[in-house]
């Protein structure tokens, strides 16, 4: 019974942010869990390339800039009629941004709004719209940042979009619970990806490293079998939760 539960057999998901990094873990997780994925994001290359690494067609790709509120209402009609209903829907789009407070620019701080909390809200709402006639399960990747001032970069916009995105998952848990539709995020600390990596110091590395009790950044992966649990009827009675993911960083 229990693992049945974490079965998600021929469930349809949407993954964005798919293309690489936390998404394409998560991408796994839901395959080799059952699910059909369909990663939307704005790397063609790399999602295409990613979606043909999965046998049979399980996974597919689609062009989507989750800024694009038309946008994300048309691919995600799209979507539902293609494969017959939307059951997960998994938000790992994201950007960051580094700059102190004092030099960003009005443009930088909108655009990490409009991809990392308004992006999010927009996915979550329209695939809710495909969800209301059979529930689903709506992952949004948070993180850690949405819910202390890490150090030691400043990235003020980053936390700031981080932490809409948790309370617009507490929000959207309440609207949708009757519907049984549950909505849940996940909040990791440093993950080894691409977002870290580019045009990051070392001395940022060992500085995260050492604040972190586990001394190690995480894994895609680790992020990856979180979700997949989320997603599942395995975590039926969780909605609302933003769960904590950080190898100790926020127990200090
Ligand atoms: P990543 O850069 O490897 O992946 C991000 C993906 O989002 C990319 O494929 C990118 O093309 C896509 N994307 C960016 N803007 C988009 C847009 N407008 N529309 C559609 N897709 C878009 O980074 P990652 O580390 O895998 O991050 C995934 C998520 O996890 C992000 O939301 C990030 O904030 C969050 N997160 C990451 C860490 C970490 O340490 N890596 C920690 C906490 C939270």
């Amino acid at each position: 019974m229990y693992r049945e539960r974490l079965e998600l057999t021929d469930r349809v998901a949407v993954v964005t942010g798919g293309s690489r990094g936390i998404g394409l873990a998560v991408v796994t997780a839901l395959v080799e869990f059952g699910a059909r994925v369909v990663i939307a994001d704005v790397l063609d290359e790399a999602g295409e390339a990613s979606a043909a690494s999965f046998p049979d067609g399980r996974v597919s790709y689609v062009h989507l800039d989750v800024t694009d509120a038309g946008a994300v209402e048309r691919t995600f009609a799209d979507i539902a009629q293609r494969h017959g209903s939307i059951d997960v829907l998994v938000t790992s789009a994201g950007i960051a941004n580094h700059q102190p407070s004092l030099e960003l620019e009005r443009e930088a701080w909108d655009r990490v709004l409009a991809v990392n909390a308004t992006g999010t809200f927009w996915c979550a709402r329209e695939a809710a719209r495909h969800m209301q006639d059979r529930g689903g399960s709506i992952v949004a990747i948070g993180s850690m940042s949405g819910e202390l001032a890490n150090a030691p970069q400043r990235q003020a916009a980053y936390n700031a979009s981080k932490g809409a995105v948790h309370l617009a998952v507490k929000s959207l848990a309440i609207e949708f619970a009757e519907q049984g539709i549950r909505v849940n995020a996940v909040a990791p600390g440093y993950v080894g990806t691409e977002l870290t990596k580019q045009g990051v110091p070392d001395q940022w590395w060992d500085d995260w490293v050492r604040r972190t009790p586990m001394g190690r950044l995480g894994a895609p992966e680790e992020i990856g079998s979180l979700v997949a649990f989320l997603a599942s009827d395995a975590a039926s009675y969780m909605t609302g939760s933003v769960v904590l993911i950080d190898g100790g960083y926020a127990a200090w």
